[in-house]
């Protein structure tokens, strides 16, 4: 029975699975299970508060990304709730997205937990998505991409309606999860491998973790569809979603370059928005649709701590490590 539009799957009925993978990632999202408050906060209280322990750029670099983030992960996890999980009926494939929405509230609450430690002020943070234009594009084009399945009268029926869900499916999973996450998660690991905020640092590469499958599970959806209704798969669609893919890369350069003008020590503020052209060519190939770029990886240490290695981690994951709360992927 196909992952959408079967009126013979019974969502109540998980056995016998149809789609192992949807039950892997379930498994590996368990074995890593966290919480903010595992991680100590002291360290980052104690720089941020001291004067001289970051550079101005460094503070515009930690508000910009607790700003964005702070109210993406909610955003994420409406997605989730409110418009993708009424449309995919398939038992295991719902099974992992209350999982995914779990990790979503966790994320919610690393950067409340953030926000109390640091004594930040909530209504400027929380208020940073409507009021800084680079975080805001950001928003705003989610949302505009994914109208379709939040329209109470979508259906996806037929083709055209196959290609609409498609297309907002990249536009959360590939599109916000998988690049507009990415310049932060770059931004806020070079401060960590500096010693600075490494709390904060830590929990930024938990949250990567969960991302990373959150990814896989998002490509592995698009591209089931894409197996189950081969019709949608035109060039017209394909230019179609290549296009929102690029326009992603460039307002996510934009933003890189708002959160970091200026570059920290040891790195150019350029390299993240390389490393963003790099992240979505991974991305367009994982979905089949070939690099754009090509553009080096300016960051050989992130793909040691996140997502390609820790993808192939995470499948060699056992639960234990959750009982351990370990961080070992890398
Ligand atoms: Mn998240
Ligand atoms: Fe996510």
């Amino acid at each position: 029975m196909p992952i959408i539009n079967s009126s013979k799957t019974d969502p109540n009925k998980i056995l016998p699975m149809q789609y192992p993978w949807a039950r892997e990632h379930y498994r590996n999202a368990i074995a890593n299970t966290w919480v903010p408050e595992e991680i100590p906060m002291q360290d980052d209280i104690e720089q941020w508060k001291r004067p001289d322990a970051l550079s101005q750029t460094e503070r515009r670099l930690i508000l910009w990304n607790l700003g964005f983030f702070s109210t993406a992960e909610s955003l994420t996890a409406n997605n989730i709730v409110l418009a993708v999980y009424n449309h995919v009926t398939n038992p295991e494939a719902r099974q992992y997205m209350l999982r995914q929405a779990f990790e979503e509230a966790v994320h919610t609450d690393t950067f409340i937990y953030a926000c109390d430690s640091l004594g930040l002020d909530p209504d400027e943070i929380y208020g940073m998505y409507e009021r800084i234009p680079s975080i805001r594009e950001k928003d705003e084009f989610v949302i505009g991409l994914t109208r379709s399945v939040f329209d109470p009268a979508f259906t996806t029926d037929g083709v055209a309606n196959i290609q609409r869900f498609v297309h907002d499916l990249v536009g959360y999973y590939i599109i916000m999860e998988g690049i507009f996450f990415y310049a932060g998660f770059a931004m806020m690991l070079a401060l960590k491998r500096k010693g600075k905020m490494v709390g904060i640092g830590e929990q930024f590469e938990y949250i990567m973790r969960d991302e990373s499958l959150h990814l896989a599970f998002g490509a592995d959806l698009i591209n089931t569809i894409r197996s189950e209704n081969p019709d949608i798969w035109t060039d017209a669609f394909t230019d179609e979603l290549r296009g929102l893919i690029v326009k992603a890369v460039e307002l996510e350069k934009i933003y890189a370059r708002d959160a970091c003008p200026e570059g920290i020590v040891g790195i150019n503020s350029e390299s993240f928005s390389e490393y963003v052209e790099h992240i979505a060519d991974r991305r367009l190939e994982r979905i089949g649709l070939g690099k754009h770029f090509e553009t080096p990886n300016p960051f050989p240490w992130m793909s040691q701590s996140t997502d390609l290695s820790k993808e192939k981690n995470f499948f060699e994951t056992r639960v234990t490590e959750y009982q351990t709360g370990g961080l070992d992927w890398d």
